[in-house]
Parts: C-alpha cells; sequence; structure tokens
C-alpha cells in the first residue's frame, strides 16, 4: 500500500510531544511490514539534516528507514521562525495561514513526486484540513482519484480554533463555515473539518475512543464524534524500542536489563547527584517528565505539593508549560531543595536519565489519549501511578503499577502512599518491575492494526 503520513512534528526532526514520537516510528513499522511509506511535514528554522536535499522551490527532502522519504515543506514567512506553533507570547497569530499553507503544498506535492497514494494518514488539527482540501478542491483531479484518508486525533484538547473572519484565507467556499464542517461556536476549527471530511478517525487508544464521544471528554465535538461513531476506532499507540531501551541507552549512567535490573540503582544515584537530591537509604525517588499543564494532572499536584514534600520520597520533575506551575514548583524546590528537584527545561537526554534512575513515575493525566511516559516507564522498570484514564487505563493495571480512579488529591497521595509501602518490600517491588519490564507496546502489533484501518478506509 502507498502511505502518506502527514504531521507537523515527527522525529528526529522536531518534537514538542508524543505526536512527533507517533510520527516519527510508525512509518518505519510500516515499512518493515512491507508498506511504501512517506512523511510530509514543515519545513521549521531548527531543522537540520545532513543528508537534506533539494527537490524543487520549496521543498527539500531526507531518507529515514531503508527508503522513506521525508518531505518538508518550506516557507521562510511561516516556517523559519521560533518554535513550532508559538513562543512565550502565546501561540503564532499566523497559524491558519501556517497550517493551511501546510495542508493545501502537501497534496500539490503528490503528483509533483509522482506519489499516487492508497491512504494519506494526517496528525492533528495541524493537518487536518488535508482531509478538507482534498474533498472539496481535488476531488475532480483525476491523480486523486481513489485516495482516501485516515484522520488520528492524539489530544482532542488542541483542535486548531480561529476566528470566523480568517476563514476566506483557507481559500474555501464561504458555505463549508457550516455546523457539519468548519464552524465550530462561531469560530473555525480544523479537527471538526477533519472529522467531517475524513474516510476513518481514530485515536491513540481504546479507551480514549470511546471517551471522546462524552461531553466531559470530548471538548465539543462529542456530538460530531458519535455521530461517526461507526468510523471512529481506537488503537494504542506502540513505543520505538530502539530510542527506548536500558540495555542500550546510550544517555544512561549504566545499563540494564531484565536480568541485570539491580544496575537499575546506580541510574538512581547518578540522578541523585545531577539532580544535586541528597542519597538517602530506602526512599523513592519518583519522576515527572511531562508538559506542565493541567490534563497532565498538575491541578491535583499543585493542591496536595505540600503534603507530597512532607512524605517519605523524593521527586524529580522535568517539563516546562503553564507559568503558574512553573512558578509553584520553583517555589516547592526552594522550600524542600532535598525533596523536590524542578528542572524547567525540555530535554531529551534527562529525560532519559529520569526514566531509568527512578523508582516510580507520576503520570496522574486528567485525560490521557494514550500516554507515553508510562510506557518507556514500564520498560526501565520504573514502575508507573496514574489515573485511570484513556490509555492509561489501557496499559496500566494493579499488576504493573498503581491506579486509582477518583480524580482528586486525596486519592492520589493515598495511591502514593500504597506505593511507598510496597516499595518497604523488596521482593514484592521487583516483581512489579519485572511484569513492567515484560510488557510489550511494541510498533510490530499498532502497525498491523493500522493497516487494518487502511483496508477500511480503501473500502469507503
Ligand atoms: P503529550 O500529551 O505531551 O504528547 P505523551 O506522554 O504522549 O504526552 O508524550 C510526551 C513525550 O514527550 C514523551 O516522550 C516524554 O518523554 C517527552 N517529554 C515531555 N516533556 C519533556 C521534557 N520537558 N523534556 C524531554 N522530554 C519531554
Amino acid at each position: 500500500m502507498k502511505i502518506v503520513i502527514c504531521a507537523s512534528e515527527v522525529v528526529p526532526f522536531a518534537k514538542t510531544g508524543g505526536l512527533a514520537d507517533v510520527a516519527g516510528a510508525l512509518p518505519l513499522a510500516l515499512e518493515a511490514i512491507g508498506q511504501e511509506v512517506i512523511v510530509v511535514m514543515p519545513r521549521y528554522k531548527a531543522i537540520q539534516d545532513p543528508k537534506m536535499q533539494k527537490l524543487n522551490e520549496g521543498i527539500s527532502y531526507t531518507t529515514i528507514g531503508n527508503k522513506i522519504k521525508v518531505y518538508f515543506i518550506e516557507n521562510d514567512k511561516y516556517y523559519n521562525r521560533d518554535g513550532l506553533y508559538g513562543d512565550k507570547s502565546g501561540d503564532h497569530k499566523d497559524n491558519l495561514e501556517r497550517f493551511s499553507y501546510y495542508c493545501k503544498r502537501t497534496l500539490d506535492l503528490l503528483p509533483e513526486i509522482n506519489f499516487k497514494a492508497d491512504i494519506i494518514h494526517v496528525h492533528d488539527w495541524q493537518a487536518a484540513l488535508i482531509p478538507v482540501y482534498l474533498k472539496v478542491l481535488y476531488k475532480d483531479k483525476p491523480f486523486y482519484k481513489n485516495m482516501k484518508t485516515v484522520l488520528t486525533i492524539h489530544n482532542i484538547g488542541y483542535q486548531g480554533l480561529f476566528l470566523k473572519e480568517e476563514f476566506p484565507k483557507l481559500g474555501l467556499d464561504w458555505e463549508l463555515f457550516s455546523i457539519d464542517m468548519l464552524e465550530f461556536y462561531g469560530k473555525v476549527n480544523f479537527l471538526k473539518g477533519g472529522i467531517s471530511s475524513c474516510d476513518i478517525i481514530n485515536t491513540v487508544s481504546p479507551t480514549y475512543s470511546r471517551e471522546i464521544q462524552t461531553k466531559e471528554f470530548g471538548f465539543g465535538l462529542e456530538g460530531i464524534l458519535s455521530e461517526r461513531k461507526d468510523k471512529l476506532f481506537g488503537i494504542l499507540n506502540g513505543l520505538d524500542y530502539t530510542i527506548w531501551n536500558p540495555e542500550a541507552d546510550k544517555f544512561i549512567a549504566k545499563n540494564y536489563s531484565f536480568s541485570s535490573i539491580k544496575d537499575k540503582y546506580k541510574n538512581k544515584m547518578e540522578l541523585r547527584k545531577i539532580c544535586k537530591l541528597p542519597a538517602k537509604k530506602d526512599i523513592p525517588l519518583f519522576g515527572i517528565v511531562s508538559r506542565l499543564a493541567e490534563q497532565k494532572g498538575f491541578d491535583i499536584l499543585a493542591e496536595g505539593i505540600e503534603k507530597i514534600c512532607n512524605m517519605d520520597l523524593q521527586l524529580v520533575i522535568l517539563g516546562t508549560g503553564d507559568l503558574k506551575y512553573h512558578t509553584l514548583l520553583e517555589d516547592m524546590a526552594k522550600k524542600y531543595p532535598k525533596v523536590i528537584s524542578f528542572n524547567s527545561k525540555f530535554d531529551d537526554p534527562l529525560a532519559h536519565k529520569i526514566y531509568a534512575g527512578t523508582d516510580i513515575f507520576l503520570m496522574p493525566s486528567k485525560y490521557e489519549p494514550c500516554g507515553l511516559g508510562q510506557l518507556i516507564s514500564l520498560r526501565y522498570g520504573t514502575v508507573p501511578l496514574v489515573f485511570k484514564t484513556g490509555g492509561l487505563a489501557d496499559t496500566v493495571t494493579k499488576d504493573n503499577g498503581f491506579v486509582f480512579d477518583s480524580y482528586n488529591k486525596e486519592e492520589l497521595m493515598k495511591t502514593m502512599q500504597k506505593a511507598l509501602n510496597t516499595f518497604k518490600n523488596l521482593n514484592k517491588w521487583t516483581e512489579l518491575m519485572r511484569r513492567g519490564m515484560q510488557c510489550n507496546f511494541s510498533w510490530d502489533e499498532s502497525a498491523k492494526e493500522y493497516l487494518v484501518l487502511y483496508e477500511k478506509a480503501k473500502a469507503q
């Protein structure tokens, strides 16, 4: 099958979150099972690749895997600046133009490289206009005949909302600014347009695919998703075990495996040194690697933080995001320097060190489409502690971690205390670590499921 993967961020070229991990790993997994894949993304300022070549004015490309071409849409006015979607002052003001340009240019690229795709697989709001343009502006062009679209929603909290006044810039007829297409409470909604126009919709875990059809999790799109529920599926993300593997991880102090699990302790010692936390025997080290956002559970963590700092534990946090959580965590780290280490930056090597060096990975997300942190920590023998939602509910159980099912600070702290008690029993704890390390969330299975989904789209 010929497949185009369209995403606004792709590892190893640009990353702000899990979308990039998925968009980088899925093409490789699809190629490994014999599919012909290309990837298309914007060429941001920071993207440099020694193998980069020019295709024509406005398009460059490089190769990943065996022969997957990654095409970059170039446009200095739109992409030659800091920040993928925004900077310190907020979202870039011209995001509607930046990403509608990306969507249209992607469709125009296909005949230029003579790639007659069976499936165009678009990810999140930034690429969600592709199915709209395909249906509306390209449908009568013979080259695009029979091309089908799959839209993956990685997080329905981000929809690409813009003022109505900007609609004409999309080059679409005003009649598409309608309730069953791009209009959403008087605004333009890219994701809604994609949901309405694509052939198949999916999200990144089975539980989340059900949750987003409810008012609580649907962010206003539950209605249209329920209407299209026969086209809506959930496939759990895989994890790229070539990147996330404690046996071969080049960022960590000491490699270890299932059979040399004791060596994990050396990573804990090293991490405490890096984070300037005192070495205390028998005290568990908790870790967080996350965006600092309410979605990730920071509201209940913030409510309980003083009490947490007085528990018998240490905590390393790596993350950037909402200013109010930055301020709070900085204050707490100053007040409790022996307990909390707060690292406010995006730092991939440090993330690896935290996954390897902590005992418990804290991920109390309020909602979580899939979540990668818990999958990574399981592989590193770091026991996840999660709220039962979305992909966390599909991957963490009492057999490999700690789960709470009422979202409030009391339940969170009760579960943390339970983890502290279990940690005291070395045999029990080692069992828990081992069971986590044995879980398999590789891309092989997920890629096969995507193929089935693509077949469904082709049959539409
Ligand atoms: P998101 O909702 O942010 O996409 P996921 O759990 O799906 O959440 O993926 C987050 C990814 O980003 C993981 O690979 C995680 O390790 C990484 N990550 C998040 N914050 C940071 C940070 N500050 N530094 C390094 N990596 C980070």
